[in-house]
């Protein structure tokens, strides 16, 4: 028998209908409706000018949302996790998912479930996967991006090693939106807050967006 590829979708998705996708194929995630719906938007918008670029695929929910805006200007997603989960998702931790974790290698492995996620959801060709330490890729990158999305590690030190290390890749027209900033305590986890003030303490940039935990800066 001939091997068939899946049919992926021609059509771009609006918000509405990525998160009705999303929510038949039970997609795992951190990124209420509001917030993804804007992520969207940014992203369909500044992805004319070239490929976009996520730290932090977790089960690819954000990816998904990007890959139906990219898809629009015909172009790609990056989605760069090292699998292995942060702090929080470790056994033991308050967001561990034991679905998550592979028994054999004694480590929490989200890769297996992504790649269902694109699948289920058609994205496939949208979306490149890569699995690696996001301060060790923003090393070695060379490509432009036109949309960078931070939502990784929630370490003060990473946190603030993928706002300074991936902002230099990003275009001169170009913008990038930071996940999970809080600015009280009570609301959550400042790490992502202060990498965002040495980010603008140390570049001319410029917020020129929010949508709850969803910051968005542009060069000056
Ligand atoms: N964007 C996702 C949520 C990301 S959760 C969503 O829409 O649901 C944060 C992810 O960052 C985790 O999957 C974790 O494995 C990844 N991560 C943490 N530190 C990392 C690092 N140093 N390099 C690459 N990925 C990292
Ligand atoms: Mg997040």
């Amino acid at each position: 028998m001939a091997f068939q590829n899946e049919p992926s979708l021609s059509q771009p998705l609006l918000p509405d209908a990525i998160e009705a996708l999303q929510t038949t194929h039970a997609v795992k995630g951190f990124l209420p409706a509001n917030e993804a719906a804007v992520l969207y938007e940014v992203a369909k918008e500044y992805s004319r000018l070239g490929p976009a670029l996520e730290v932090g695929s977790y089960c690819g929910k954000s990816a998904i949302y990007l890959a139906h805006a990219v898809r629009h200007n015909q172009q790609k997603v990056y989605s760069v996790d090292h699998h292995r989960g942060s702090e929080e998702h470790q056994k033991g931790e308050g967001y561990h998912d034991p679905q998550l974790y592979d028994e054999a290698a004694k480590r929490v492995d989200t890769l297996p479930e992504m790649r269902k996620n694109l699948r289920l959801c058609h994205v496939e060709d949208d979306v490149i996967p890569v699995v690696a330490r996001s301060e060790q890729l923003a090393q070695h990158w060379a490509t432009p991006l036109s949309f960078i999305f931070i939502d990784g590690g929630h370490s003060q030190e990473q946190a603030t090693a993928d706002c300074l290390r991936w902002i230099e890749h990003l275009m001169p027209e170009g913008v990038m939106a930071i996940h999970d900033i809080f600015e009280r305590p009570e609301e959550g986890g400042q790490a992502p807050f202060y990498a965002l003030q040495s980010l603008l303490g140390m570049h001319p940039l410029k917020i020129v967006r929010r949508e709850g935990s969803l910051v968005i800066v542009a060069w000056h």
